[in-house]
């Protein structure tokens, strides 16, 4: 056998190249990647502002033709080129919908034929944040870990999730943590709904909202920043700067995020369930001082009023051990909440998978209720089931959260009413 190391050699290590592209707001980054994921060629294009959907497809074209030149090859050598794209993305399809931070981009275009056409190989599409948390999951961060949660700040706020080693692509927009609501009523968003994360931490919202203020004639630095720069558009890079600066519109925009939502913490204390094979749980000391940490972190990053929801029933106590009666914190018990939809209930008893439970089980995900695998047990014996959840209903789950809800509402608006007063 002969090892070549020039000529053929060459030829057949580059048949393994492969291409990507991130498709972003402000910009198109290609690049071309070896066997082992090594970075042979890159380049990296301002988005267009202006014309329509052809004009992006040109510069993604561009863009992949320049990296590939870098690695030495031509497009059509590459085993396939992937896209990581905004808006709804259906790679059966070949095509992007909605992806409304790019030019004239409301409708739905076929991005693959395209690009099969202008690059000469196989092209695949993925919503650009769950292919960035993909990527992290196997190669980057996300390597030690089974699930994750990726989230992207950007032109928009982005969320990718992973759920023991499986992309969780979910239905529409789930997992869009950008577009969770997180003042009622609150700014407009991209998206048309009101009151979403992105509306408030999305670049391309925090410049409509720059522009504004700039209209009715709030002086800043921004703008010209930005053109020093060369810059089209308010990039991160200009807001840091302003930042600097002491720029008191850059400072007020960016401090205006009026909430964050923190992950779950899925791990606390349930000594009730020690008696299940293989149950782990915390120490309520344990419990507390993660509890603790959690906090301090939120506090030192600047949250001046934190909720906490606890949904369970032997974690009451060590939050409230926690809590202390903090003034900048109010702890909700899943336990106290919702009591107007009670009435539904057929069984007042239960606790675990009872009708209350998966009633609610039945509004936010049936798919995942399995009432043939259920066996009436008894408390805590082999399934944990109590109560009887034959007698729950999507319906009877739909009221329940919504009563959950207003109740959750009415005790933020009793601690702190300008939270839910208005804007
Ligand atoms: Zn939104």
């Amino acid at each position: 056998m002969c090892v070549a190391t020039n000529g053929p050699g060459n030829y057949f290590r580059r048949m393994t190249y492969r291409g990507g592209i991130d498709l972003g707001g402000t910009k198109v980054q290609a690049a071309v990647v070896d066997k082992s994921g090594q970075v042979v060629g890159q380049s990296r294009l301002p988005t267009p502002t202006a014309g329509g959907p052809s004009d992006v497809i040109d510069s993604l074209t561009a863009a992949m033709r320049e990296a590939a030149e870098q690695a030495g090859v031509e497009t059509s050598a590459l085993k396939g080129i992937g896209i990581g794209s905004p808006g709804k993305v259906d790679n059966d399809a070949g095509t992007v919908t909605g992806a409304k931070n790019l030019p004239d981009w409301g409708g739905s275009v076929d991005v693959r034929s395209a690009l099969e056409e202008s690059c000469g190989t196989a092209i695949a599409l993925g919503n650009d944040v769950q292919v960035a948390t993909d990527a992290e999951f196997a190669l980057g961060s996300g390597r030690p870990y089974k699930s994750l949660l990726g989230v992207f700040w950007g032109t928009g706020v982005g969320g990718g999730i992973v759920l023991d080693g499986k992309p969780w692509i979910g239905r529409d927009a789930a997992g869009e943590i950008g577009h969770v609501c997180v003042r009622m009523g609150g700014a407009p968003c991209p998206c048309g709904r009101e009151g979403c994360m992105e509306a408030y931490a999305g670049r391309y919202a925090m410049e409509l909202r720059a522009r504004k203020e700039v209209e009715r004639g709030e002086k800043t630095v921004l703008f010209k920043i930005m053109e020093e720069r060369g810059r089209a558009r308010l990039t991160s890079g200009v807001w840091a700067r302003a930042l600097e600066k002491e720029d008191e519109l850059a400072q007020r925009l960016i401090e205006r995020l009026p909430a964050v939502a923190a992950p779950v913490v899925g791990f606390g204390f349930y000594p009730a369930f020690t008696a299940f094979a293989g149950s782990q749980h915390l120490s309520a000391e344990t419990f507390k001082s993660l509890l603790a940490e959690l906090l301090g972190n939120l506090r030192r990053h600047g949250a001046r009023r934190l909720v906490i929801l606890n949904t369970g029933v032997s974690t009451e106590k060590p939050i409230d051990e926690v809590a202390g009666g903090a003034t900048d914190l109010l702890v909700l018990h899943m336990r106290g909440l919702g009591a107007a939809a009670e009435t539904l209930l057929d069984v007042a008893e239960g606790g675990h998978a009872d009708e209350r439970e998966t009633s609610v089980m039945l509004a936010l995900e049936p798919r995942s209720v399995r009432m043939d695998k259920l066996v009436l047990d008894g408390p805590f014996e082999r399934t944990g089931a109590t109560g009887d959840p034959t007698r729950a209903t999507a319906f009877k789950g739909e009221r329940i959260l919504a009563a959950r809800t207003d109740d959750m509402v009415a005790a933020i608006a009793r601690r702190w009413p300008d939270l839910v007063a208005g804007r």
